[in-house]
């Protein structure tokens, strides 16, 4: 075969190959798009576990008319725009993907409304090309991303999706995690027209406990410990169970780095050591951690779905974990055995 540039069309779905998994990796990236766009209230609308409907709909800062069609193309992005802003990055987004991906393997349509507009826009991109309409529509300032029949044109993906109830499953944590990430916003999470989650804005230390406790459940909180502490402008705060919160399974374990859900072996690999001897054989720990650091100490981009990072100063940050873990734990079962004593 003749080299040739590929058409946008499949260019797209190639890229969405990489972060578009399943439905949940849907959800993750339109809900980040409207964390990043300021938004204070979000809602999560889901059809049939995602395979006929996702709509997330935000009060953020909406895309401007004129900025539409660049919203749906690759390489599009607000975010970053020189080198130098990539190595510090604020925002969720970055790679300018996740729109043209998603409307390359599904019927996409992107309605906002800017405060200074009186009028919102509703912009879908279609065929080879991905050329981009647009038309009037109604819709208060923020936006509403629409996904309808996930797949319909990737059999090859279409297969891989799991029952209903499997692909809502991993709605469901996603949003769990979300919430956990994000206490000052408001997230709704409907299925099939009925709510299934509701978290308020939780501004004080009791609404954010109480809404620790509505996703981590009240098991998790008897036993949490408040950690919180600070070395050389690196900040880790949060709450881990004492072993006697250990549970059967890894179910209950969230890291967040500047906000972002992690899955990272440096910082699991920290906290395990922190518990090391006294988790009981064969059980697992849980706890909500936030790592708090400049953003030039740590590059996000590494993979394409951003579950990994990588610290510049990573031995630093792996000691500084371990210990205040270490320290939380042993000080909370030395009061423990204290108070044991008559
Ligand atoms: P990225 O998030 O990496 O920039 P996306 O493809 O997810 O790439 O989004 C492209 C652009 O569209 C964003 O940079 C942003 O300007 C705009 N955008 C997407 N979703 C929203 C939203 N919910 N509210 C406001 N702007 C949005
Ligand atoms: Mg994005």
């Amino acid at each position: 075969m003749p080299i040739r540039i590929l058409p946008p069309i499949l260019a797209n779905q190639i890229a969405a190959g990489e972060v578009v998994e399943r439905p949940s990796s849907v959800v993750k990236e339109l809900v980040e798009n409207s964390l990043d766009a300021g938004a204070d209230r979000i809602e999560v609308d889901i059809d049939k576990g995602g395979a006929k409907l996702i709509r997330i709909r935000d009060n953020g800062c909406g895309v401007v008319k004129d900025e539409l069609v660049l919203a749906l193309s690759r390489h599009a992005t607000s975010k970053v725009a020189t080198l130098d802003d990539l190595e510090g990055i604020n925002s969720l987004g970055f790679r300018g993907e996740a729109l043209a991906s998603i409307s390359s393997v599904s019927r996409l349509t992107l309605t906002s409304r800017t405060a200074e507009q009186s009028e919102a826009w509703q912009a879908e991109a279609q065929g080879r090309e991905m050329s981009v309409t647009v038309k009037p529509a109604a819709h208060p300032v923020g936006t509403t991303v629409e996904v309808v029949d996930l797949f319909f044109n990737t059999p090859a993906r279409r297969k891989f999706m799991r029952s209903e109830k499997t692909e809502f499953a991993h709605i469901d944590e996603l949003v769990r995690r979300i919430a956990l990430s994000r206490f000052d916003v408001t997230l709704i999470l409907r299925h099939n027209g009925k709510v299934v989650r509701q978290y308020k804005s939780a501004n004080t230390v009791q609404e954010q406990e109480r809404r620790l406790a509505a996703v981590c459940g009240t098991p998790f909180m008897h036993h949490a410990l408040a950690v919180s502490s600070e070395h050389s402008d690196v900040r880790l705060w949060g709450w881990l169970a004492t072993p006697a919160g250990a549970r059967p399974q890894n179910d209950l374990q969230y890291t967040y780095v500047n906000g972002r859900m992690m899955r990272d072996k440096l910082i699991n690999h920290a906290i395990r050591q922190a518990y090391d001897e006294l988790l009981p054989a064969g059980s697992f720990a849980a706890y909500v951690l936030y790592i708090e650091l400049d953003p030039r100490q740590v590059d996000v981009n590494v993979h394409p779905a951003k579950h990994e990072v990588r610290f510049h100063q990573a031995r630093l940050i792996h000691d500084f974990i371990f210990q205040a873990l270490f320290s939380a734990l042993h000080e909370a079962a030395k009061a423990d055995d204290s108070m044991a004593e008559p």
